[in-house]
């Protein structure tokens, strides 16, 4: 009987588990709120409970789980398998998940960061399922990154690369939460996007944003990709200034590992295709003329499932390779 595979996303906010086979397919899924204040045993606990109640309900033949793929944020360690310092998970620094997750269930697993697991997820059953080298950038909050070359996660010395969000796009500019000046992050990110339009808007640039800002003593970047749709024209500035700095990413990323498909996920898509289209126009307008460039920028496409198919594809991808870690390590 086919093998299966246990994913699990730890957030924030909320903890997905799905129980997938071999081709993707999601045959279980749950969640649970993450309530971080009860502290990692509790949430590792938890997890496992999940996961036991996903194969007892489905009458799953325990030892038809090969393993369990954790996805978490990060910074953390992929050969450790412990969390280095979360920011939104305060207190979980150096929780060694993985062992934690792997022992309770005795089953094999494997840990890496949440952008790297949506990036596996979107590679192997959604926009990149057809292609060998991928760049995925996650546009939310911060901006995430992963970079699939030949068919395998970059993952560097040590276990740190492909924080796309952190590459430098202007020496000296705008301050980013990461402690440089000038990352892609401070420009692109759906914050940093909202941040833009304020401080256009604090200027006394006119627009259609303005009557939104004075009722919510704020805005939103879907504030701002919906007065661009409708056709304002400092909305579409700013927009355009978001598509400019990812394309300028998306440039320095051909050179790099050169990727056949870069792939846009994350709150922001949300908006539709604007940002895909936009950023691909200012790609072909930025990138060198000696070569002609048919990288595809597309949206991806699995939502919501992108987390748990990840994890899971990666324990699958570990499990065929023999690198799944051993149960409790
Ligand atoms: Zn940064």
């Amino acid at each position: 009987m086919d093998e299966l595979f246990l994913g699990i996303d730890l957030g924030g906010t909320n903890v997905e588990v799905g129980l997938l086979d071999t081709q993707g397919a999601i045959l279980a899924r749950d969640s649970f709120a993450t309530e971080v204040k009860l502290g990692p045993k509790s949430v590792i606990e938890r997890m496992a409970q999940a996961c036991e109640k996903l194969i007892a309900k489905n009458n799953i033949k325990r030892d038809r789980v090969k393993g369990v793929g954790v996805g978490s944020p990060g910074p953390l360690s992929i050969a450790k398998g412990i969390l280095i310092n979360p920011c939104n998970l305060p207190g979980y620094a150096n929780v060694a998940l993985r062992a934690g997750v792997s022992g309770k269930l005795q089953i094999p697993a494997i840990l890496n960061n949440d952008a790297n697991v949506a990036c596996w997820g979107e590679f192997w059953m959604g926009a990149g399922k057809d292609v060998k080298d991928m760049v995925m950038f996650t546009l939310g909050t911060g901006i995430g990154g992963g970079i699939i070359s030949n068919g395998e996660l970059l993952t560097g010395y040590d276990d740190n690369a492909a924080e796309l969000g952190h590459i430098i796009i202007e020496s000296g500019g705008r301050r980013c939460g990461c402690g440089q000046l000038g990352c892609v992050e401070a420009y692109a990110s759906a914050n940093a996007t909202a941040a833009r339009a304020i401080e256009a808007l604090e200027q006394g640039r006119p627009s259609s944003m303005e009557k939104v800002r004075k009722q919510n003593n704020t805005i939103t970047c879907k504030d701002v990709f919906e007065h661009a749709a409708a056709g304002d024209k400092l909305a579409n500035e700013i927009i355009d200034g978001t598509a400019q700095a990812l394309a300028q990413v998306c440039v320095n990323m051909l050179h790099t590992t050169e990727p056949e498909m870069i792939v846009l996920a994350g709150g922001m898509i949300k908006a539709g295709t604007l940002i895909a289209d936009r950023t691909a126009h200012y790609f072909q307008k930025m990138v060198w003329t000696i070569k002609k460039e048919p990288t595809k920028i597309c949206l991806a496409k699995l939502g919501g499932d992108t987390a748990i198919i990840g994890a899971a594809g990666l324990a699958l991808h570990a499990y065929k390779k023999r690198s799944l870690y051993p149960i409790g390590k």
